[in-house]
Protein backbone atom coordinates (compact mmCIF):
# COMPACT_ATOMS: atom_id res chain seq x y z
CA UNK A 1 0.00 0.00 0.00
CA UNK A 2 1.38 3.64 -0.80
CA UNK A 3 1.64 5.65 1.77
CA UNK A 4 -0.83 8.10 0.07
CA UNK A 5 1.55 11.33 0.11
CA UNK A 6 0.05 14.80 -0.83
CA UNK A 7 1.20 15.34 -4.63
CA UNK A 8 2.42 18.74 -3.45
CA UNK A 9 4.85 17.56 -0.47
CA UNK A 10 5.63 14.73 -2.66
CA UNK A 11 7.24 17.50 -5.01
CA UNK A 12 8.71 19.65 -2.56
CA UNK A 13 10.36 16.35 -1.59
CA UNK A 14 11.72 15.36 -4.74
CA UNK A 15 13.08 18.90 -5.76
CA UNK A 16 15.04 19.15 -1.61
CA UNK A 17 16.47 15.46 -3.11
CA UNK A 18 16.88 16.73 -6.21
CA UNK A 19 19.11 20.01 -5.42
CA UNK A 20 21.43 17.71 -3.16
CA UNK A 21 21.67 14.99 -5.76
CA UNK A 22 21.20 16.75 -9.36
CA UNK A 23 19.71 13.48 -10.64
CA UNK A 24 17.47 10.75 -10.00
CA UNK A 25 15.88 7.73 -11.61
CA UNK A 26 12.24 7.04 -11.80
CA UNK A 27 13.20 3.89 -9.75
CA UNK A 28 14.52 5.70 -7.02
CA UNK A 29 11.94 8.04 -6.47
CA UNK A 30 8.78 4.72 -7.27
CA UNK A 31 11.55 3.47 -3.98
CA UNK A 32 11.36 6.47 -2.00
CA UNK A 33 7.59 7.41 -2.04
CA UNK A 34 5.79 4.10 -2.69
CA UNK A 35 3.92 5.31 -5.58
CA UNK A 36 3.22 4.25 -9.21
CA UNK A 37 5.33 5.26 -12.41
CA UNK A 38 2.83 6.94 -13.68
CA UNK A 39 2.31 9.13 -10.33
CA UNK A 40 6.13 9.73 -10.59
CA UNK A 41 5.62 10.85 -13.98
CA UNK A 42 3.00 13.13 -12.96
CA UNK A 43 5.21 14.57 -10.58
CA UNK A 44 7.78 15.18 -13.08
CA UNK A 45 5.79 16.36 -15.92
CA UNK A 46 4.30 18.96 -13.39
CA UNK A 47 7.85 19.84 -11.95
CA UNK A 48 9.02 20.34 -15.45
CA UNK A 49 6.14 22.80 -16.64
CA UNK A 50 7.09 24.72 -14.09
CA UNK A 51 10.75 25.06 -15.41
CA UNK A 52 12.46 23.61 -12.28
CA UNK A 53 13.51 19.87 -13.76
CA UNK A 54 14.14 18.30 -17.22
CA UNK A 55 13.05 14.71 -17.72
CA UNK A 56 15.64 12.61 -19.36
CA UNK A 57 15.20 8.54 -20.44
CA UNK A 58 14.33 7.16 -17.08
CA UNK A 59 15.01 9.99 -14.86
CA UNK A 60 15.38 13.09 -13.99
CA UNK A 61 17.57 16.09 -13.28
CA UNK A 62 17.57 19.90 -12.41
CA UNK A 63 16.60 22.09 -14.83
CA UNK A 64 19.72 24.45 -13.74
CA UNK A 65 22.33 21.81 -14.24
CA UNK A 66 22.12 22.39 -18.41
CA UNK A 67 21.57 26.75 -17.75
CA UNK A 68 23.81 27.87 -14.56
CA UNK A 69 26.76 26.06 -15.21
CA UNK A 70 27.29 26.36 -19.07
CA UNK A 71 30.79 28.15 -19.24
CA UNK A 72 31.35 28.43 -15.59
CA UNK A 73 32.12 24.12 -14.79
CA UNK A 74 35.08 22.62 -16.06
CA UNK A 75 35.20 19.00 -16.88
CA UNK A 76 36.36 16.95 -13.77
CA UNK A 77 38.91 15.44 -16.04
CA UNK A 78 40.72 17.56 -18.18
CA UNK A 79 39.72 20.88 -16.98
CA UNK A 80 38.40 21.95 -20.35
CA UNK A 81 35.10 23.99 -20.31
CA UNK A 82 31.95 22.27 -20.29
CA UNK A 83 29.09 23.40 -23.08
CA UNK A 84 25.82 22.38 -22.49
CA UNK A 85 25.50 20.96 -25.99
CA UNK A 86 28.22 18.37 -25.49
CA UNK A 87 27.99 18.02 -21.58
CA UNK A 88 27.82 14.36 -19.46
CA UNK A 89 27.14 13.39 -16.26
CA UNK A 90 28.34 11.23 -13.76
CA UNK A 91 26.49 10.47 -10.57
CA UNK A 92 28.87 8.05 -8.46
CA UNK A 93 27.30 6.20 -5.57
CA UNK A 94 26.90 8.06 -2.62
CA UNK A 95 25.68 10.70 -4.47
CA UNK A 96 28.76 12.80 -5.76
CA UNK A 97 28.72 13.79 -9.45
CA UNK A 98 31.42 14.43 -12.14
CA UNK A 99 30.84 16.57 -15.22
CA UNK A 100 32.51 16.36 -18.21
CA UNK A 101 33.04 18.25 -21.39
CA UNK A 102 31.98 15.71 -23.73
CA UNK A 103 31.47 12.04 -23.95
CA UNK A 104 34.89 11.33 -24.63
CA UNK A 105 36.31 12.48 -21.25
CA UNK A 106 32.84 10.76 -19.86
CA UNK A 107 33.36 7.39 -21.14
CA UNK A 108 37.05 7.35 -19.88
CA UNK A 109 36.14 8.57 -16.30
CA UNK A 110 33.57 5.80 -16.58
CA UNK A 111 36.04 3.58 -17.23
CA UNK A 112 39.26 4.75 -15.65
CA UNK A 113 37.91 4.17 -12.06
CA UNK A 114 36.87 1.23 -9.58
CA UNK A 115 34.00 4.08 -8.66
CA UNK A 116 30.66 2.38 -9.24
CA UNK A 117 28.36 5.10 -11.54
CA UNK A 118 24.78 5.09 -10.48
CA UNK A 119 23.95 7.04 -13.39
CA UNK A 120 25.53 9.09 -16.43
CA UNK A 121 23.99 10.89 -18.75
CA UNK A 122 24.63 13.10 -21.90
CA UNK A 123 23.52 15.69 -24.23
CA UNK A 124 22.37 14.38 -27.10
CA UNK A 125 24.11 16.18 -29.96
CA UNK A 126 21.14 17.14 -32.38
CA UNK A 127 18.62 18.12 -29.89
CA UNK A 128 20.33 18.68 -26.81
CA UNK A 129 18.44 16.35 -24.73
CA UNK A 130 20.01 14.40 -21.98
CA UNK A 131 20.08 10.59 -22.86
CA UNK A 132 21.27 7.51 -20.91
CA UNK A 133 25.06 7.23 -22.11
CA UNK A 134 24.71 3.12 -21.89
CA UNK A 135 22.19 3.33 -24.87
CA UNK A 136 23.88 6.14 -26.70
CA UNK A 137 25.17 5.76 -30.22
CA UNK A 138 28.33 7.43 -30.93
CA UNK A 139 30.42 8.64 -33.23
CA UNK A 140 34.22 8.93 -32.68
CA UNK A 141 36.64 10.69 -35.04
CA UNK A 142 34.42 12.52 -37.03
CA UNK A 143 34.97 15.90 -38.89
CA UNK A 144 33.71 17.97 -36.36
CA UNK A 145 36.07 18.56 -33.88
CA UNK A 146 35.45 19.40 -30.61
CA UNK A 147 37.35 19.90 -27.16
CA UNK A 148 38.97 16.52 -27.32
CA UNK A 149 40.63 14.37 -30.08
CA UNK A 150 39.22 11.86 -31.16
CA UNK A 151 36.21 13.76 -31.20
CA UNK A 152 33.08 11.33 -29.37
CA UNK A 153 29.74 12.84 -30.13
CA UNK A 154 26.23 10.91 -28.47
CA UNK A 155 23.46 10.20 -30.37
CA UNK A 156 20.12 8.94 -28.92
CA UNK A 157 19.55 6.88 -31.61
CA UNK A 158 21.77 4.70 -34.18
CA UNK A 159 19.32 6.28 -37.01
CA UNK A 160 20.69 9.53 -35.93
CA UNK A 161 24.05 8.93 -35.54
CA UNK A 162 24.07 7.28 -39.15
CA UNK A 163 22.52 10.59 -40.63
CA UNK A 164 25.48 12.60 -39.19
CA UNK A 165 27.91 9.85 -40.07
CA UNK A 166 26.92 10.37 -43.64
CA UNK A 167 27.66 13.83 -42.92
CA UNK A 168 31.11 13.91 -40.85
CA UNK A 169 32.91 10.46 -41.42
CA UNK A 170 33.45 9.22 -38.18
CA UNK A 171 32.91 5.59 -36.91
CA UNK A 172 29.56 4.73 -35.18
CA UNK A 173 29.94 2.48 -31.95
CA UNK A 174 27.80 1.28 -29.27
CA UNK A 175 28.82 2.62 -25.85
CA UNK A 176 30.75 -0.47 -24.91
CA UNK A 177 32.49 -0.39 -27.99
CA UNK A 178 33.23 3.28 -27.80
CA UNK A 179 34.39 2.90 -24.18
CA UNK A 180 36.91 -0.01 -25.19
CA UNK A 181 38.25 1.73 -28.15
CA UNK A 182 39.11 5.48 -26.16
CA UNK A 183 40.43 3.41 -23.09
CA UNK A 184 42.53 1.50 -25.51
CA UNK A 185 44.27 4.92 -27.31
CA UNK A 186 45.00 6.35 -24.18
CA UNK A 187 46.67 3.45 -22.95
CA UNK A 188 49.49 3.75 -26.29
ZN1 LIG B 1 37.19 16.82 -20.67
ZN1 LIG C 1 35.99 17.03 -24.34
Amino acid sequence: MSKKTIPSSRQAEIMRWLEEVDTLTIKQLVNKFEVSVMTIHRDLDHLQTGGKVQKVHGGVMLAQIGENREGTAVCSLCNDKISAHTQFVITWEGGEQGTYCCPHCGLLALNGTAKTAVSGLASDFLYGRMINVYQASYIIDSDVQLCCIPSTICFATVTDAKKFQRGFGGQLMTYMTASTHLTTIHRQ
